[in-house]
C-alpha cells in the first residue's frame, strides 16, 4: 500500500523527506533504524489515533531513531493559515494552505450530541458548477492528492485533543467533487479505515458526490462499509439540470441504477436542499417519492446557507418541516437538518477561496 500520492511529484516532492501517509517508505525507515514493530505501533497510534504533536509522537521511538526520523520525516503538508470557531455553536473553520499557495478548508463540527465530526475538501475548487454552491464559483484548480486530504484528518485530530475531543466522523462534504479525484480519494479511504492507521470503522466515514454513476459504480463495489451521500435536490430532470450542471451528463435515470447498486450496502443519505419556488413544491414532493420508491435511503432535508453573491433563497423552516412531514407520513427516513458554522460561512456550499481572487 503506496500511499505516495499522484500529484506529490509534481510540485513539492522532495525525494529526502518521506511524507507520513508514505506506508512502504516508513517500513524503509523503521528497518534501517531497527525500530521494533511494537515501537512503530506506538508511533502511528500516537499520530493518528491519539492527536499527538511531533514530539510527543517521536518520543515513543528508541532514542537511536529519533534523529532519522526527525531528518527525513514530513509530518504536515498543509499549513493551518486561519482558524475561525463560531461564536453560535461549536463549529470550526480551518483555512489551509497547501505548498503550491492555494486555500482550502475544513470545518470541525461540535453538535450538542457530542460527537465531533470533521468536514473535509477533496479538491481546490469545483467544475461541477452547481448553481448553489459557493465552492463552484471558484472554478476548478486542481485535485487534492492523497496526503492533503489525510492532513486535514491528522491537524483537526490535534486541534480538539486538548478539548478532550477526538474526531469520530470524517465525511467528505467540503470543497470539491470527491468521486471526480479517485485516484487519491480511494487510497485516502483506505488509510482512513487502515488499522495500524486512523482505524475508522467504514460507518464513520461517509463521502458525498453529486452523483457520477461510473464512479459510484467502483466506489460501492471497493468501500461497500463506508456511507454514501448522493446530493440529490430535484428528482425532476429538468429542475436538477438546472441546479447541477452535471445533471445534463448523467441523467435521474442514470443515477436510479447506481442507487439501488449502492443501497445493497446500506442505506445511502440523500441530500435535499430547499430551495424557494425551484424544488420544494407538490411536483417536486411527488417526483422525490417516486423515484426512491423501493431504494432504501434516508432523506436529509437541508436549509440553504446563503453566500455573498447568489441569488437563491431558502424554503422557510415552516415548509421545510411540512415537506419533511410528508415524506416521512409516505414511509421514507426523514431528518430535519440545520445549519452549524453559518456565522463563520463555514456551511455546506459556503466554503470557498477567499484570498486571491482579485
Ligand atoms: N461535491 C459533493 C460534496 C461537497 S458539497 C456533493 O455535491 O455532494 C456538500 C453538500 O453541501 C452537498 O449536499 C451540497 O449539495 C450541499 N450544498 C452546496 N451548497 C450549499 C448551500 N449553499 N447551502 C446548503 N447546502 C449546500
Amino acid at each position: 500500500m503506496n500511499k505516495r500520492s499522484a500529484y506529490a511529484g509534481l510540485f513539492f516532492y522532495n525525494p529526502f523527506m518521506i511524507s507520513i501517509y508514505d506506508t512502504d517508505a516508513l517500513e524503509e525507515l523503521r528497518r534501517r533504524n531497527a525500530v521494533q514493530p511494537h515501537r512503530m505501533k506506538l508511533f502511528r497510534t500516537a499520530l493518528f489515533k491519539k492527536g499527538m504533536g511531533w514530539d510527543e509522537a517521536v518520543a515513543t521511538l528508541p532514542e537511536g531513531a529519533r534523529a532519522d526520523f526527525s531528518s527525513h520525516v514530513e509530518f504536515e503538508v498543509l499549513e493551518l493559515a486561519e482558524r475561525h470557531d463560531s461564536e453560535i455553536d461549536g463549529a470550526s473553520k480551518l483555512i489551509f494552505k497547501t505548498t503550491d499557495e492555494h486555500l482550502i478548508e475544513s470545518v470541525i463540527l461540535r453538535p450538542a450530541t457530542g460527537r465531533t465530526s470533521l468536514c473535509i475538501s477533496s479538491q481546490v475548487g469545483c467544475a461541477c458548477d452547481c448553481s448553489f454552491c459557493a465552492t463552484g464559483k471558484m472554478g476548478f484548480t486542481r485535485n487534492l492528492t492523497t496526503d492533503e486530504i489525510l492532513d486535514q484528518v491528522t491537524q483537526a485530530g490535534r486541534i480538539v485533543k486538548p478539548e478532550g475531543r477526538s474526531i469520530r466522523n470524517v465525511v467528505f462534504m467540503g470543497m470539491g467533487e470527491p468521486l471526480l479525484n479517485l485516484g487519491n480519494l480511494f487510497p485516502a479511504l483506505e488509510f482512513l479505515r487502515a488499522t495500524p492507521f486512523f482505524n475508522y470503522a467504514g460507518s464513520r466515514l461517509m463521502v458525498s458526490t453529486v452523483g457520477i454513476p461510473p464512479a459510484m459504480v467502483r466506489f460501492t463495489e471497493q468501500f461497500s462499509d463506508v456511507q454514501l451521500a448522493l446530493s440529490l435536490h430535484s428528482a425532476r430532470q429538468e429542475v436538477r439540470e438546472r441546479l447541477m450542471p452535471q445533471a445534463r451528463t448523467y441523467s435521474l435515470n442514470m443515477l436510479r441504477e447506481s442507487l439501488l447498486d449502492a443501497s445493497r450496502n446500506g442505506k445511502v443519505m440523500i441530500e435535499y436542499l430547499m430551495l424557494a419556488g425551484v424544488n420544494d413544491g407538490e411536483a417536486d414532493l411527488c417526483a422525490l417519492e417516486d423515484y426512491l420508491c423501493d431504494i432504501p435511503v434516508h432523506i436529509n432535508i437541508i436549509p440553504f446557507n446563503e453566500y455573498a453573491g447568489c441569488n437563491l433563497q431558502g424554503t422557510p423552516e415552516a415548509e421545510r418541516r411540512a415537506f419533511a412531514d410528508r415524506l416521512k407520513a409516505a414511509g421514507y427516513d426523514t431528518t430535519l437538518r440545520y445549519s452549524l458554522g453559518a456565522d463563520i460561512s463555514a456551511a455546506c456550499g459556503q466554503l470557498v477561496q477567499h484570498r486571491g481572487r482579485g
